[in-house]
């Protein structure tokens, strides 16, 4: 009997990024990083330069940085729910034209991708012309 394939490719968003994609199908360690952002560390797979801009973006929205990890940090993860979120595929958020898999329980990928979006939303101002006075 062998295993079922580990992250299947995603079927809700399409996914541009072959490296993504790649990363997405092997679900292996090597395409794990780990990504602390304020109380939060989730694990999150994708290529090197999508999970970079996932961390990217939610720096501007972090209190503290957000940084990135190769292996699983000192404390690991804190959430038990967040912890058994290994298992099965794992919804696909879309960053730029790549897509990276955020390995965690719903309250806490969404606590994640509120940082990002607002992390989005502040990089976008602080890019625009800023107004006259
Ligand atoms: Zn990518
Ligand atoms: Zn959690």
């Amino acid at each position: 009997m062998s295993p079922p394939p580990a992250g299947r490719p995603p079927d809700e968003i399409p996914v541009e990024c072959a490296d993504c994609r790649a990363a997405l199908a092997a679900g292996g360690r090597e395409s794990t990083a780990f990504l602390l952002a304020d109380h939060l560390t989730l694990p999150i797979v994708g290529c090197d330069r999508h999970r970079e801009e996932l961390r990217a973006a939610c720096a501007f929205a972090t209190t503290e940085t957000a940084e990135l990890f190769e292996h699983r940090p000192a404390g690991g993860i804190r959430c038990p729910a967040c912890r058994l979120a290994g298992t099965g595929s794992q919804p696909v958020v879309s960053v730029a034209d790549g897509g990276v898999a955020v390995i965690a329980c719903p309250t806490h990928r969404s606590e994640l991708l509120d940082r990002y979006r607002a992390g989005l939303e502040t990089r976008r101002q602080l890019a625009a012309p800023s107004a006259p006075f």
